[in-house]
């Protein structure tokens, strides 16, 4: 069985006026003028990372 554990752990980074989510796995998104705006990103990668379509090669 693979161990695939859903480990993304999203958060969100400030640098300057700009902030971008990170995830655990290594991910990271792009900068975007609002926190809002990065916490969508993040939850949006969370969710494509561990949705149905996850184990895609
Ligand atoms: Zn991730």
């Amino acid at each position: 069985m693979h161990a695939q554990a859903s480990s993304h752990t999203t958060t969100t980074t400030e640098r300057g006026s700009f902030a971008l989510a990170r995830c655990s796995c290594g991910w990271s998104g792009p900068a975007r003028r609002s926190r809002d705006r990065a916490r969508t990103d993040a939850a949006d990668h969370t969710r494509t990372a561990t949705g149905p379509d996850a184990g895609t090669p």
